[in-house]
């Protein structure tokens, strides 16, 4: 059994999920914690901060590294992007 302790996100106190980074990534790490609650105040202002500063139709995650403890945005272009790369346990 794993009795590893699910970090909760600081914007909303949902728990997180491990995430797998793509292969290319310069991630160090088998896994990173996400933010994927879709409700999450930062992933749900990041919209209009992109489209303000980059003019783009993206935002982010909240994201923690368990390496390192660095939390940091992981970019997302819809709603529903990142999630096939989910571990589930
Ligand atoms: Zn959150």
């Amino acid at each position: 059994m794993n009795n590893q302790e699910i970090p909760e996100c600081k914007h909303c106190g949902v728990g997180m999920k491990k995430w797998q980074p793509p292969d290319d990534s310069t991630w160090d790490t088998p896994y990173i914690w996400v933010c994927f609650n879709d409700e999450c105040p930062y992933f749900k202002r990041g919209w209009d901060h992109m489209m303000k500063t980059q003019e783009a139709k993206a935002s982010y995650r909240h994201s923690l590294n368990p390496g390192t403890g660095a939390t940091g945005p992981l970019p997302c272009w819809s709603y529903d992007a990142l999630k096939d790369r989910v571990i589930e346990e």
